[in-house]
Order: structure tokens, then sequence, then C-alpha cells
């Protein structure tokens, strides 16, 4: 099963549209990849500075004393939740994940999607595997999760792993058989891998963080919640630090 190869170096070569982007491969056969961004810590700063027809001094001067100032007033829009100013800057991704997982991340409504089309391609042969399964421990309400014990957790994958290729060979027979792509995929499991463009605003992005990368949210969104933070931190590190000072702590970190 699976058709993607698992070392990283072909992976990344196989998957990552240009040698310069930031990419981070996440479970199995997942990853992120920062395809461009649009505007930065200063030009947020710039729009929040248009509101008193001030000077436009952020997108022109580089001086430490400038600098100062930009970073107070980025810091106090954040502490204030003045936070229009930060919609002015924007990161586009691509993302390869699970259904269950993309499931929970459209849920986010204040962005752009675009998914691969399960009706027009024949979808990979990849379907998300943990390496151990997480189990339910306490009352309902009251419980919290733990890694599943050996043996019971590799004879669990073992039937899940059959699972996928029996659901894999099924849909690979109905299109032979002339059934029509939008139909065959009705068989395979919420594990299968889609790919995906996420275009979305700093403040958007800082709710999605806020949300998913937390102790609250299932651990496989939050690995990609985890690399994504990092790729905004490298871009934004003001308004990164400024967000996880005054909408809380990092969850992970
Ligand atoms: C741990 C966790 C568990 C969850 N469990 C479930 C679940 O069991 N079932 C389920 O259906 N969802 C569940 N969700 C999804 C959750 O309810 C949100 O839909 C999702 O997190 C997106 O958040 P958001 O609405 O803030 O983001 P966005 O959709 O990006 O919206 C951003 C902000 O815009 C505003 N906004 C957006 N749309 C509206 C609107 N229509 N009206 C008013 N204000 C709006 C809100 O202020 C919102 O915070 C869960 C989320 C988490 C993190």
């Amino acid at each position: 099963m699976g058709a993607a190869p698992l070392d990283d170096a072909s992976f990344i070569a196989d998957h990552r549209t240009h040698p310069d982007s930031a990419f981070s491969r996440v479970l199995d056969r997942g990853f992120v990849e920062l395809l461009d961004t649009l505007g930065d810590d200063r030009r947020c700063v710039a729009a929040a500075r248009v509101s008193l027809r001030r000077d436009q001094k952020s997108l022109v001067d580089d001086s430490e004393a400038q600098m100062k100032r930009d970073q107070g007033l980025l810091h106090r829009l954040m502490a204030d939740r003045h936070t229009s100013p930060f919609e002015h800057a924007i990161f586009q991704f691509r993302v390869r994940a699970p259904i269950f997982v993309v499931r929970q991340w459209f849920r986010h409504r204040f962005a752009s999607y675009n998914e691969e089309s399960g009706r027009y391609i024949k979808l990979e042969d990849e379907f998300f595997l943990p390496e151990r399964l997480r189990e339910r421990v306490g009352k309902a309400m009251d419980y919290t999760y733990a890694d599943m014990a050996e043996p019971e957790n590799g004879q669990t994958l073992d039937e899940i792993e059959a699972l996928y290729e029996q659901a894999r060979g099924l849909y690979e027979r109905l299109l032979e058989r002339g059934v029509a792509r939008e139909h065959a995929r009705m068989v395979l499991p919420v594990a299968q891998y889609t790919t995906f463009f996420w275009t979305v605003n700093t403040l958007s992005l800082m709710n999605f963080l806020n949300l998913r990368n937390s102790p609250h949210a299932q651990e496989e969104i939050r690995d990609y919640a985890v690399v994504i933070e990092d790729m905004f931190a490298a871009h934004m590190p003001w308004t990164h630090a400024a967000f996880r000072e005054h909408w809380g702590p990092s969850a992970i970190r």
C-alpha cells in the first residue's frame, strides 16, 4: 500500500514545488509547503497607521528608532484586539493531509481553499497509518488518551491496513468496471490523503493556531498546526511573539 517513497530526501524531492520554499513533512505521508506570502509585520503596522492618516514610515524607514516604534504599536494592536491590520498579511500554503484532518481544517471559514478532485482524478493509493493507536482512558467528560500497548497495537494496525488494501482494491475494481470516479471514491476510508491550497490572512491564521495548536485539538491536526506556527514565526516574528504573549502561550512549546 502507498506509492510515495518514505525516506525524507526522495519524499521532499517528489512533493516540494520550489527548492527554496519552507517545507515540512507531517504524519507519515503528509506535508505543509509555504508557497508564498504577502506583507509582513511592518505592513500590518502601516495598515493600522492609515486610520489616523499618519505617515507610512514603516513602509520606507528601516532605522532602529522606527522599527522600535513599529514593534511597540504592533504589540498594542494585539493587546487591544485591534485585529483588522493583521488581515493585510497573507500566507499561501500547499497541504497534504488525510481527509479526516482536512474535514476539521475546512471548518475554518475565513480562508480560501482549493482541493484535488476525486471526481476528475484517480485518488492516490495513500492512507494515513499511525505508529501507535490511541486509547481513551477514563469516563466520559473526564478522559485522557494513552498509547495502546503491544501486541494489541500492532495487531489492530494490521487489521486497519488490511481494510485499506481491501478498500483500495475495490476502488480499483469499480473504476475498471466503468463506475465513475465520483462514485467509486465512496468506498475509500477518511484516512485517504488529499492535497489542497490554503490561502489565509494572518488574523485567521492566528485563530486557527489558537484552536488547533492546542491540547484540545486532535493530535494529527495539531502536528500540522505546529509546523505552520513555525513558518508563521519565521516570517512574522513580531506578530507571532505578540500573538503568543497576548492570546496565551503556545500549548506545545
Ligand atoms: C477542539 C475542537 C473541537 C471541535 N469540535 C467540533 C464538533 O464536535 N462539531 C463541529 O461541528 N465543530 C467542531 N469544531 C469546529 C469549531 O466549532 C469551529 O467551527 C472551527 O474551529 C473553526 O473555528 P472558527 O469558527 O473560529 O473559524 P472561522 O470559520 O475561520 O471563523 C473565524 C471567526 O469568524 C467569526 N465567524 C465566522 N463565521 C461566523 C458566523 N457564521 N457567525 C458569526 N461569526 C462568525 C467567528 O468569530 C469565528 O471565530 C471543533 C473545533 C475544535 C478546535
